[in-house]
């Protein structure tokens, strides 16, 4: 068993990180930042968002686990006193393999083509004041959209930036993607259905501007100057997680949100 460690970079998680590695050792374990087959993320749910996209190239292989530093996370949800014993767990344990839709993006930019990736979402605004766009549903026109911005959600994104705008929080079990406004202005013009809507696997979206856009892939930031269309879809590829204990997403929902 190959491990790597992605950690936030504080003082804390580089402590942990290295207490990892001397456990690991005692168990026989391998460090391999190459071809790992667990990421072991140590910060928060950021810190996991960077992980996916470090280790993006390796989804079919690998599978992530995430330890908190700080208040449980969405997708770190071991405790940090509780290192050892998930060390021990990797070491000996045979974990259940839970599987989480993506979404995609692909769109052309400077005469290449781009398929991208996000954990949690991916956030559209305009470079250049209020974002303009229509949208497509498989390529039938659905509504023209003016406002601060759209964001295309996964499941289990569902309960970040998504959940902000008013979005719906989704089973990662659903293979589906949100999309939801952000401050749409609605006139005889533009006019959009002002709720957010789940789309099925088999469906896409193509929106459509006239001007330079911000593409936000989770909390990276992608400048399109010369992209006009862009498509989004649930993505084939998923992303695994290993599972040593049971945790319920509507438990995480209710300890994160409510008690
Ligand atoms: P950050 O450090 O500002 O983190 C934002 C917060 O979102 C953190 O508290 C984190 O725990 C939480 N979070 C992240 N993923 C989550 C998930 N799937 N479910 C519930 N909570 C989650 O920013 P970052 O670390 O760079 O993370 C980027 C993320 O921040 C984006 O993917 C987006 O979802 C989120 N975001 C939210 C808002 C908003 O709610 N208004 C605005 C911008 C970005």
């Amino acid at each position: 068993m190959k491990f790597s460690i992605w950690d936030k970079g504080d003082e804390e998680s580089r402590a942990l990180s290295a207490r990892f590695h001397e456990q690991a050792a005692r168990y026989g374990l391998e460090s391999d930042d190459e071809q790992p087959d667990i990421v072991v993320s140590i910060g928060g749910d950021g810190t996991m968002l960077q992980a996916f996209h470090r280790f993006r190239h390796l989804l079919r292989s690998v599978s992530f686990v995430g330890v908190h530093t700080g208040r449980l996370g969405f997708y770190a949800d071991w405790r940090k006193d509780e290192l050892v014993e998930l060390v021990r767990m990797i070491a000996e344990a045979r974990p259940n393999i839970v599987q989480y839709p993506l979404v995609q993006a692909e769109y052309e930019s400077g005469g290449e083509r781009f398929v991208q990736l996000a954990l949690n979402e991916f956030t559209l605004k305009s470079a250049e004041g209020t974002l303009v766009a229509e949208l497509r549903i498989n390529g039938e026109p659905f509504e023209m959209f003016r406002g601060d911005g759209l964001v295309i959600s996964t499941p289990s994104g569902s309960t970040a930036y998504n959940k902000s705008v008013g979005g719906a929080v989704i089973h990662p079990s659903l293979e589906a993607m949100q999309i939801a406004e952000i401050a749409s202005i609605n006139n005889r013009v533009y006019r959009t259905l002002g709720s957010s809507i789940v789309l099925p696997k088999h469906h896409y979206c193509d929106v459509q501007t006239e001007k330079p856009i911000d593409l936000w892939m989770d909390h990276l930031l992608l400048r399109l100057d010369d992209t006009r269309t862009i498509r989004f879809h649930v993505a084939e590829e998923k992303i695994s997680f290993a599972r040593y204990r049971p945790f319920p997403f509507w438990n995480r929902v209710r300890e994160s949100f409510i008690t």
